[in-house]
């Protein structure tokens, strides 16, 4: 049938597209609420396009191209057998190999996962690099565990994945629980697999691949878009009061930035509670709890003890009144109840350093207050971008400077928010959830189209 013959029927609405959607899906809230969080401003889109609508793009983007579920067998350091469970969700290849992060928690299970991996389809479709999107990862808890122990899974798992990845198919990265060492132990465990030295991960360290820039690019890639969304409205960082929660990659290097950039971080957190430091958290303070976190694997109530602040045991940062918000630690830690908080708190602006940290409801209570809100997928996608560079580095055999690379961060990042300014400007207000989903949307929708039914 012709697209402009359709019948109105035939239009995508919501709440069947969910209904299908959740049936197919059983029990994987995760990624039931990404893709309905997505797919309320994209079905507006949709059904003005008739070719997408035709071609069943959302239908098909919301399927990954695959799903690779292993058993991970390793050794304690007692001599026990211990099992995992691997996986690598390669979600879309549309526009590039299959990129995305790999996550060892004990939360990991195919929901979370299928939720990051298709938030990544837009976020690195956002980039203007040519990557794809995947999203791996075991239930593996390396809290606890000796280094021998983390190498031993980390070489075991690869010896699976390994089948599975590829400079030019798949190319993982880290994410929570996956940092250089894990990238480390399973990079050398690839390339001694395959015998082949290519940058089929991201994340290394400099000395064999990793790019200046990777560790901080997330963090600092989520403050520059706070910087654009400011400038937008004629304001800026400097002088502002910020939340930051985690305490991990992402909100050590936002922190970071914002001090940098003249504006006063109040708190930080981990999975215990929250530190609130009214005097600000200064480079040098700062300085320990990187080591802290990094090095010493140490908790964040030492802080509190080191300098003499409040730690706030089993809570979230969002009652602290202050301009800034960067939800930087894991998924849905910005409630309904949070949102209330942070809105009637007098924050100015809020943007997303982790993946999907704000419930829909919380979003929509955030948007209904008119406080401009940046989306992770739009917020975060500086560290997927410089790994983007870091493949491309990887391919030319060159490495570039901290100032080319930071440059090149910063333009990517303005570059994104321009993007969600032209798709998601309404009566001069931008709304940054539709326009980073629109965005992201149309480059990979254009490209299945362009392919047909494959
Ligand atoms: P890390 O593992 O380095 O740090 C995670 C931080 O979040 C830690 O402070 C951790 O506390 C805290 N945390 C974990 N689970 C919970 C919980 N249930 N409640 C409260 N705090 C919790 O991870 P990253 O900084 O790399 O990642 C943070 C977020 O950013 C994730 O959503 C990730 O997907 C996203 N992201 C990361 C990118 C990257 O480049 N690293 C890129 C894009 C997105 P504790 O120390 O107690 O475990």
């Amino acid at each position: 049938m012709k697209a402009n013959k359709m019948k109105k029927s035939e239009k995508l609405n919501l709440e069947d597209f969910m209904a299908g959607l959740v049936k197919r899906n059983p029990g994987e809230t995760e990624f039931h609420q990404a893709v309905e969080e997505v797919a309320a401003t994209v079905i507006p889109h949709i059904n003005k396009n008739p070719v997408y609508l035709e071609n069943q793009i959302l239908e098909r983007m919301t399927e990954p191209d695959r799903t690779i579920i292993f058993r991970v067998c390793w050794e304690d350091d007692t001599g026990k057998i211990r099992t995992n469970r691997g996986y690598r969700v390669q979600f879309n290849n549309s526009i590039g190999p299959y990129k995305g992060g790999l996550r060892f928690h004990h939360s990991v299970n195919l929901s979370i996962l299928k939720f990051l991996g298709f938030e990544q389809t837009f976020k690195n479709s956002l980039t203007t690099l040519p990557m794809g999107a995947g999203k791996g990862g075991a239930d593996f808890n390396p809290k606890g565990k000796s280094e021998r122990e983390i190498m031993r899974f980390c070489q075991s798992f690869m010896t699976e994945l390994s089948k599975h990845i590829g400079q030019n198919i798949d190319v993982p990265a880290g994410d929570i629980g996956v940092g250089a060492r894990e990238i480390s132990y399973m990079f050398g465990q690839y390339k001694r697999l395959k015998n082949e030295f290519t940058g089929t991960m991201t994340g290394k360290a400099l000395e064999f691949g990793g790019s200046l820039i990777r560790k901080e690019a997330t963090g600092y890639g989520a403050v520059y878009f706070m910087e654009e969304m400011l400038k937008h409205r004629g304001d800026s960082i400097e002088g502002k009061n910020c939340l930051v929660s985690g305490s991990g990659n992402v909100a050590q290097f936002a922190a970071q930035k914002i001090i940098q950039l003249g504006g006063k971080v109040l708190t930080l957190s981990d999975s215990s509670g929250f530190i609130y430091d009214p005097k600000g958290i200064n480079e040098e303070k700062l300085n320990y709890i990187i080591d802290l976190k990094t090095n010493k694997r140490g908790r964040i109530s030492e802080y509190a003890k080191k300098y003499k602040c409040t730690f706030h045991e089993g809570k979230r940062p969002w009652t602290i009144k202050a301009d800034l918000a960067f939800p930087c630690a894991t998924q849905n830690e910005i409630e309904l109840k949070d949102a209330h908080h942070l809105v009637k708190g007098d924050i100015i602006a809020i943007a997303e350093g982790a993946n999907m940290p704000t419930t829909n409801e919380a979003i929509e209570a955030i948007r209904k207050a008119n406080i401009p809100f940046a989306p992770g997928k739009a917020a975060n996608a500086g560290g997927v971008a410089v790994s983007g560079l870091e493949m491309t580095q990887n391919s030319i055999r060159l490495a570039w400077s901290r100032e080319e690379l930071e440059e090149r961060l910063k333009n990517i990042m303005r570059d994104i928010h321009q993007q969600c300014v032209n798709y998601g400007t309404e009566k001069k207000q931008v709304d940054y959830v539709k326009g980073a989903n629109i965005a992201g949307f149309v480059k990979v929708a254009d490209a299945m189209v362009a392919y047909g039914a494959v």
